[in-house]
């Protein structure tokens, strides 16, 4: 560095769900510096090149930094018909809208958050919207990214996020991704799986894609199948290890209960929704032998998986056989084109299986890891109880011992949350619900709807069912313009990153906190702050069980961030964060609260404990992968879940002791799992629900680059970054653009039967899709393809498929 920075801190990176660690370097009060800490047990002192220039990511010429109000509706779509306004007269304003269309119409209003809030707004986001307007309409954008992971670890283990650590990737003899393009997605953990690689010559990597990226280029094997079979090619495998006896039948014996799931609940297309919802928990799988199970596998033989997939047979053959071989250790991983999925609930399920039969889970080097898009969609959006059907760790609302597990920690009086018992409106519903007006209130924070949802003009205001959206009042909390400002009718500018406090929980389970470095620029503030003043505003006068209800919600006798004598939030942010955190332990940590009867209540609650360590420890240790326990005052992490199996009288408390011999479990237990035992769960291939034809001939994936974070309002504002990867631009096969006379940066239309985008051809991009196949990331906001995108979703999960769908060609 030409000029060293004053002193550094130490934080964790905002982009992805790797999680990495990074120092920041400060001089006179700005953050000059990024590098990656040594001290972090995710990365190791890794970046990628996003994390590299995380800096840069605060200093945008165009940073909101003052509070705008709409005074032009005409205008909507644009961030023109906008005036700056106070904080005073914007939060007025928001809680006035929001207190009125809650008492027309409690189902009128919404939150939509973010995988991208910190833990502890995420935390307060829900206790507003659960405990303080008895509500359940809100939702996390990580709906559209992980719902899926969520849903398959939910119906195999009954317990959410995965058992092992990246420290697989250290350990592996062969790698399975399943549609992850790590290299560009995860590519810290990347790097680390290629490290693998080079100093352990026979380990081999296995790449499940649909279209050449660059996790294929390093790749021994790379088995490119037709969209959506990656059904049967799992099934198939499965058959196989079946056929040739080689599943581990002592482990199966032990640790495996059998099942079927194969009601076909519909793709959800358009409004049919309702129906699925109620049908698809009740329905999602029933008991069967394990002669059943081999009988409905039966029809998958490699020969058949091979003329529907278009995968070699002797590929298949290649890889089934690895997970035959006991002594290999297999790490699968997996993220969007698994999740994003009309069967991805399914699909997940069926990983699970491959790995539940041959008993390579749970192991170092070998289990099936499923990575997380966002960088706190596992810390904030699964954990504290963002989605529309849960409570904080892991609970949910239509159960009523994890009501009144909640009321207790809460404070508040027994059934008071009986009026939540049904969950809200999941993502898609809740957008839906916007276009068509019957909701009229939407508070989102921290993400990009305007240019991620499915079918885009619906909520654009453009297309004649989404008109809804014109008349709504929205709140959009952001630090840049985006599509979604553009939709609002108040923008309420946000302090990013290191300019508060927070923390942020990742794809192996580690919760790390990043340090308050800098000041935001203008009026820009914290959105906990601003979710609390709305809340004071809102629930003035209001009294639960005789108390002032904001006070027993987030004051003294609540969460304790509010300070009387300034009438506003706490100013010393770490204390606010250490409270909101010894609150949300108490439900990880059930034993922490004193006035719950922990052989009763805890005694059912048991299987929800995740075990987190006091907020301070984070700081010391650089994060912590959770459960936690103490063992002689010093706070343990664990690596592998199930591995050891130990288990404290009224808690479950897995040992923290690493194996000292390979592969032995001798305790091995899923203590979280219905009989202790996981399920594999039959699963049966289904075609996708819209499919190339005459008139729309080619498939449509969409994704991201590695240089783009989401939706690009962040990265873009980067030079380096943008310079990087200035604009999108359709991956084209080579023979398919001769044959339509396209060549490298022609403009091209790429239609569906839902709208058209125009964007530059590539012929010979970083990705090489097969013929009859188009690829098109989504970060760029003037080349909306989400527009274009199926509005269709995995009824179990409800996330959408973005990563297929039937589209045509032109050249513009
Ligand atoms: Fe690490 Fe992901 Fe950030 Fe890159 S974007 S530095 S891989 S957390």
């Amino acid at each position: 560095l030409s000029v060293e920075p004053d002193e550094w801190k130490t934080g964790v990176c905002r982009y992805c769900g790797t999680g990495c660690g990074v120092q920041i370097g400060i001089k006179e009060g700005k953050v000059i510096s990024v590098k990656g800490d040594p001290e972090n047990r995710s990365s190791k002192g890794l970046n990628c090149i996003k994390g590299y220039y995380l800096g840069k990511v605060m200093y945008g010429k165009d940073r909101l930094t003052k509070p705008l109000i709409r005074e032009d509706n005409n205008k909507k779509g644009t961030m023109e018909g906008f005036r700056e306004a106070s904080w005073e007269e914007a939060l007025d304003l928001i809680a006035d809208n929001l207190r009125k269309s809650h008492e027309k119409d409690p189902q009128s209003i919404a939150f939509w958050g973010s995988g991208q809030q910190t833990i502890h707004e995420g935390y307060i986001s829900s206790k507003l919207w659960k405990a303080g307007l008895l509500n359940n309409n809100i939702d996390p954008n990580a709906r559209l990214c992980m719902a899926s992971a969520v849903t398959g670890f939910m119906s195999t283990f009954q317990s959410d996020e995965p058992m092992g650590c990246y420290e697989d990737l250290d350990k592996a003899d062969v790698f399975v991704t399943w549609g992850a393009n790590m290299a560009e997605m995860h590519p810290v953990l990347y790097s680390r799986l290629l490290h693998r690689k080079q100093t352990a010559d026979h380990v081999k990597h296995y790449d499940l894609t649909t279209r050449y990226s660059r996790t294929s280029e390093a790749a021994e094997e790379t088995l490119i199948f037709r969209p959506q079979t990656d059904l049967a090619i799992a099934n198939g495998i499965i058959r196989y290890l079946i056929e040739h006896e080689a599943y581990d039948k002592t482990f199966v014996e032990e640790h495996c209960q059998f099942k079927a799931g194969t009601e076909d609940l519909g793709h959800s297309l358009e409004d049919d929704y309702d129906e699925t919802e109620k049908g698809a928990a009740a329905t999602e799988s029933w008991n069967v032998s394990f002669q059943e199970f081999k009988q409905m596998v039966d029809p998958y033989t490699l020969d058949y998986v091979e003329e529907i997939s278009g995968v070699p047979r002797e590929q298949l053959e290649a890889l089934a056989k690895e997970f035959a071989d006991p002594d290999k250790k297999i790490m699968s991983t997996w993220t969007m084109g698994v999740n994003q999925h009309t069967r991805g609930t399914w699909m997940n399920n069926l990983i699970y299986n491959i790995h539940l039969l041959t008993g390579k889970i749970s192991k170092p080097g070998s289990g099936p890891f499923s990575l997380t898009g966002q960088p706190s969609a596992c810390g904030t959006a699964r954990e504290v109880g963002v989605f529309s059907h849960r409570l904080p760790a892991d609970l949910v609302v239509n159960n009523p011992d994890h009501r009144r597990f909640a009321e207790m920690i809460w404070n508040l009086p027994e059934g008071y949350l009986e009026d939540i018992s049904e969950p809200g409106f999941h993502t898609v519903k809740m957008f839906r619900e916007l276009a068509n007006g019957k909701v009229n209130f939407l508070w989102s924070m921290s993400n990009n709807w305007g240019q991620t949802m499915p079918k885009a003009n619906r909520y654009r205001g453009v297309d004649e069912d989404g008109k809804g959206v014109l008349d709504a009042f929205i709140v959009v909390s952001e630090v840049y313009p985006t599509r979604s400002t553009e939709m609002a009718n108040v923008v309420l500018p946000a302090a990013m990153w290191v300019e508060r406090e927070g923390m942020f929980g990742n794809a192996e389970r580690r919760n790390a906190i990043f340090e308050k470095c800098t000041e935001p620029p203008g009026e820009a503030k914290w959105d906990l702050w601003a979710l609390v003043q709305v809340a004071k505003r809102v629930l003035e006068g209001k009294k639960i069980g005789g108390q002032d209800a904001f006070d027993l919600l987030f004051g003294k006798g609540g969460t304790d961030i509010w300070d009387d004598k300034t009438g506003d939030l706490k100013a010393d942010q770490t204390e606010v964060c250490r409270n909101v955190w010894e609150e949300y332990r108490k439900f990880s940590s059930p034993h922490l609260h004193e006035s719950i009867d922990v052989q009763e209540l805890g005694e059912k609650l048991k299987t929800k404990a995740k075990q987190l360590a006091p907020y301070d420890e984070y700081l010391k240790q650089h994060g912590i992968c959770w459960p936690v326990r103490e063992v002689n005052g010093e706070w343990m992490e664990t690596k592998w879940r199930y591995a050891d199996g130990t288990q404290e009288e009224g808690f479950d408390q897995i040992g923290v002791k690493e194996f000292g011999e390979q592969g032995k479990y001798d305790k091995l237990s899923f203590y979280k799992s219905d009989d202790k035992k996981p399920s594999v769960i039959f699963r049966p291939f289904e075609d996708a629900p819209e499919i190339p034809d005459d008139n729309y001939p080619f498939w449509l994936c969409t994704g991201r680059v590695l240089e783009h974070w989401h939706s690009g309002s962040m990265t873009r504002r980067v030079p380096e970054l943008h310079r990087a990867v200035p604009e999108a631009f359709c991956e084209i096969h080579p023979e398919d653009a001769e044959r339509l006379e396209i060549s490298e940066g022609d403009w091209v239309k790429v239609k569906t039967v839902r709208g058209e985008t125009k964007v530059k051809a590539t012929l010979n991009g970083r990705g090489k899709p097969p013929k009859g196949y188009l690829f098109v990331p989504f970060f760029a906001e003037e080349t909306l393809i989400n527009e274009t995108t199926l509005d269709a979703y995995c009824p179990i999960s409800k996330q959408p498929d973005y990563k297929k769908c039937a589209a045509k060609l032109e050249k513009a």
